[in-house]
């Protein structure tokens, strides 16, 4: 089942939104074999732009938790799936005019990083987003 934390936005839903929900929906359906936790919760959608350049504000990233998945290889595992279906979505196909994989998405895995007295900043997470110098936007 797909969840989002409470307070997560989007303000435009954009392709690139829709296309890793989608993604997102069909593995969470057709991939036990992904041994997916039972819940995969969206952490962070839309949020605005801070001094590191993020795609967040630019609607073309989601995260996802992943300190909730079974393992370390069930972690790895996920992050290149996700990053391949995504990759080898038919509107993405449509766009490069050619059938996938096209390097439309990146799935990057975020360890958590913690301040000097040792308190979470942010908790490790999985990054989808629309790859550098890439636009899906038409
Ligand atoms: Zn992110």
């Amino acid at each position: 089942m797909i969840r989002c934390k409470p307070g997560v936005k989007i303000q435009i839903y954009s392709p690139a939104i829709h296309i890793m929900l989608h993604e997102l929906m069909m593995l969470d359906h057709n991939f036990t074999r992904l041994r997916l936790p039972k819940s995969l919760w969206i952490t962070s959608i839309w949020r605005p732009a801070r001094t590191k350049p993020s795609r967040h504000p630019t609607h073309e990233a989601i995260d996802i938790r992943s300190w909730n998945f079974s393992s370390r290889a069930a972690k790895r595992r996920f992050r290149q799936v996700y990053e391949e279906v995504l990759n080898n979505n038919p509107t993405v196909s449509l766009l490069y005019g050619r059938p996938g994989p096209n390097p439309a998405f990146r799935v990057l895995f975020e360890p958590t990083v913690w301040d000097f007295r040792g308190r979470v900043i942010k908790m490790e997470h999985f990054h989808a987003q629309v790859k550098k110098g890439v636009t899906l936007d038409t």
